[in-house]
């Protein structure tokens, strides 16, 4: 069939000038689908605007009942129209009524209209509303209208994502574009902050997407495609792609998609109905953005990544803009919203200006998260597009407690949070006040407690928080942030700055803990089934030797003239333990026929986090000079639970008498032993299982730093006999007979414990 259709380049003038008028949104709408219903010759042209309670009301229309307008409400998945925003997709009927999905509403008389022609108003992929033309006769609209309607649509969602409607809406029924929008992530680090949005990667923002002249367009479209692809090939050439942080094969991709013929004739379709070159580039990302993320499947979705990057590129190539803003632009409370971050790019972040973290991936265990938490700034993950919701400069909060995120939130959220936010602060002025008491409790039992740290940015906790030492130093750490391997020198100067920050204190460092799912992108390895089970730690440390002997000299040297303590992670029997032993005695020699000034004093331990080590601590304790349980992996060794898989790590109570029996066994032979033995899981961190561990015999804990305050106060009010007296009976009771948990709950309550 012939197209009906005007000319789009002057339905698109006549557009901009109706945009440009000084009239109220209802009328410019209402123009807007006069003119479109004219420029199709259509007899029906009406808007849809989705609201937040997502149903679709009718904003708008020509050739339809009128009095329907903001009358006519239909649910996300009603009708046709239900279907066009649930689908995100366009469809194009000769006959409405004889599809399945039709639903027929008698207030706006469209039982006489045959042929429909529906597509979503998308913005960055997200439905916002949809709009449709109807015709009397049977007739099948050519894919030349279906592109202008779509042309049209985008020109609908700049209006309707400016927020210029709401001032048309009930309370309650607001457009869902630009309104508060909550969504539930998965915890990465603890804290709350209320901030402003900063995309890592910065959309393009287009300001003019009507064309003066096609031919000119066209031409600037294809000249940022052939730069596009020469860039993308010379990155390719260069070799150079591990500096710029983007790894071989994302680029393949990208070189894929822009030599996809099918991506490019769609841009230059986009052109030819009269868009920008710019705006055809993100019409046609829109639409493939809301494609994908409707799709289930992963490799897909990963797709979705690599052609949002690429039309970045070829946005930013056709306005001239190479770069992200710059760092300085960042607003106070700045809270940084990515799809995937690395640990470097986070650091780059002015620290005084960062207040929190959003990423669409990333899980609790990528690096990021790790430097996140070190940065003491909240951080959620899995935050399904994100990205693709959050304007820049919208105000959003970000609570690390519950996963929670509200993306421009309402006054009543803003003023709750907000006075959460200064509940805590006042919590942590009560904390810092009890910062210069020596720790013991009310009846004078004095506990060590220690803080786990990992990178230069835990330092200053050392001394905010007034403990006793660093309990558990994760060497591996500095391995992880980097994109190679640290060398001597690096290991060298950071293990001074740790002993020169601890001062006195004493540190301890644990030797590399590396394998598993702590894997270094920059080392080679090997695909394992059980990775938890496999090549890691220790193990990988005895048999590529040449790893833990430079990282041992370089701990040697740094306490060279002090004390220094250092562990194993992963130790399974005692002979592993000699072995290791035997790298640092080596070492030791190594450096005095070398003339280096030796440490003071070396004490050498092992973490207990095998199940195995509890049948072998006679033999073991006469070994070392110390023991630090880590109870993360113990806990996930005893009761067989992946400890970062949430479905089965929560299945098992750590107050449970299984575990509590366990790490009683070792610190009652570490004391006949007379070895000092501490604690350095997750567990310490938390209030109440501090308190069992102390009742149960445990005198030094090494917990996260912001955990410090929380547990000093809870000892500093503990009465210490009582809680002994509580838990030895608890512990010999029959397993499952009663909730360890729940008792010492009510114990602290009676206590007025602070938990
Ligand atoms: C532990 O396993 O408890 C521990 C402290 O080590 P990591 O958490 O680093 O494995
Ligand atoms: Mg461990």
């Amino acid at each position: 069939m012939r197209s009906t259709l005007g000319s789009p380049r002057v339905l698109l003038r006549r557009l901009r000038e109706v945009m440009a008028e000084p009239v109220s949104a209802q009328e410019r709408l209402d123009k807007i689908v006069v003119l479109i219903a004219a420029n199709m010759v259509a007899e029906v042209c009406s808007v849809y605007v989705l609201r937040i309670d997502n149903t679709l009301e009718l904003y708008a229309t020509e050739g339809l009942n009128r009095d329907a307008v903001h009358q006519t409400v239909l649910t996300a998945h009603e009708g046709l129209v239900g279907l066009v925003a649930s689908e995100a997709a366009s469809l194009n009927l000769s006959d409405a009524q004889s599809h399945p999905a039709f639903s027929y509403r008698p207030e706006t008389g469209e039982e006489i209209y045959h042929s429909f022609l529906g597509v979503p108003i998308l913005r960055a992929g997200n439905t916002l509303g949809v709009l449709v033309v109807q015709n009397r006769a049977h007739r099948t609209y050519v894919e030349e209208e279906v592109e202008a309607l779509q042309t049209t649509a985008m020109v609908l969602a700049e209006m309707i994502a400016s927020g210029e409607l709401s001032a048309l809406a009930r309370p309650g029924a607001e457009p869902a574009a630009h309104h508060t929008q909550h969504m539930v992530g998965s915890v990465l680090s603890d804290g709350i902050a209320l901030g402003h949005v900063v995309l890592h990667e910065p959309r393009v923002v287009i300001n003019n997407y009507i064309a003066d002249d096609i031919e000119t367009e066209r031409k600037r479209l294809e000249a940022a495609i052939i730069k596009l692809r020469a860039d993308l090939d010379r990155m390719l050439e260069r070799g150079d792609v591990a500096e710029s942080g983007e790894h071989r094969d994302v680029l393949e991709a990208y070189r894929l998609f822009a030599d996809d013929p099918g991506w490019q004739r769609k841009m230059h379709e986009a052109v030819a109905t009269g868009l920008t070159a710019e705006a055809a580039v993100e019409r046609v990302q829109s639409n493939t953005r809301a494609r994908m993320l409707r799709s289930t499947d992963p490799y897909l979705r990963e797709r979705l990544h690599d052609l949002d990057d690429l039309g970045h590129r070829l946005m930013r190539q056709l306005l001239g803009q190479d770069h992200a803003p710059s760092r300085e632009q960042l607003p106070e409370n700045a809270i940084v919203v990515a799809r995937s971050m690395g640990p470097a790019a986070l650091l780059d972040y002015d620290r005084k200006r960062l207040r929190g973290l959003i990423l669409e991936e990333g899980g609790p265990t990528s690096h990021v998260s790790i430097v996140a938490r070190a940065l003491g700034i909240p951080a959620v993950g899995e935050a399904t597009n994100a990205v693709g919701i959050a304007d820049p400069g919208d105000a959003i909060i970000v609570d690390g407690t519950s996963g929670s995120i509200y993306i421009r939130p309402t006054t009543e959220v803003q003023n709750a949070y907000s006075e959460r936010v200064r509940f805590r602060a006042r919590r942590r002025a009560q904390y810092r006040a009890l910062r210069d008491r020596p720790c013991a409790t009310k009846d004078g039992e004095p506990i060590d407690l220690m803080i786990n740290a990992g990178l230069t940015i835990d330092l200053p906790h050392i001394e905010d928080t007034g403990c006793t030492g660093v309990g558990l130093f994760r060497t591996e750490m500095q391995f992880m942030v980097g994109h190679t391997l640290p060398r001597t020198a690096e290991q060298l100067a950071l293990y001074r700055a740790v002993l020169d920050a601890a001062g006195r204190r004493p540190v301890t460092f644990r030797t590399l803990d590396i394998g598993g799912d702590k894997a270094l992108p920059y080392l080679e390895t090997i695909a394992e089934e059980n990775p938890a089970l496999g090549w890691r730690a220790i193990r990988l440390g005895l048999d590529r030797p040449g790893l833990l002997r430079s990282q041992v000299r370089a701990l040697l040297r740094a306490a060279s003239g002090r004390s220094v303590r250092i562990m194993f992670p992963m130790i399974s029997a005692v002979e592993e333990f000699d072995q290791a032993k035997g790298v640092i005695e080596r070492e030791l020699t190594h450096l005095r026929q070398h003339g280096y000034a030796l440490p003071e004093r070396v004490d050498i331990g092992t973490m207990v986090e095998v199940p195995a080590l509890l049948y072998q601590m006679d033999e073991l304790l006469q070994r070392v000079d110390f023991l630090s349980v880590g109870s993360n992996d113990l806990f996930q060794f005893l009761y067989a639970v992946d400890r970062g898989n949430a479905k089965v790590a929560d299945r098992f109570d750590t107050l449970s008498a299984p575990v509590l029996r366990a790490l009683r066994a070792i610190v009652t032979a570490a004391k006949v032993h007379n070895k000092p033995v501490s604690l350095c899981g997750e567990m310490a961190s938390h209030p109440l299982e501090a308190l069992a561990l102390i009742a149960i015999g445990y005198r030094a804990l090494s917990l996260s730093p912001t955990s410090h305050g929380p547990v000093k106060a809870l000892i500093l009010d503990l009465d210490l006999g009582k809680a002994e007296t509580l838990m030895a009976p608890l512990l010999e009771a029959p397993s499952g007979s009663v909730s360890i948990r729940d008792k010492l709950r009510a114990f602290a309550e009676a206590e007025g414990l602070p938990l």
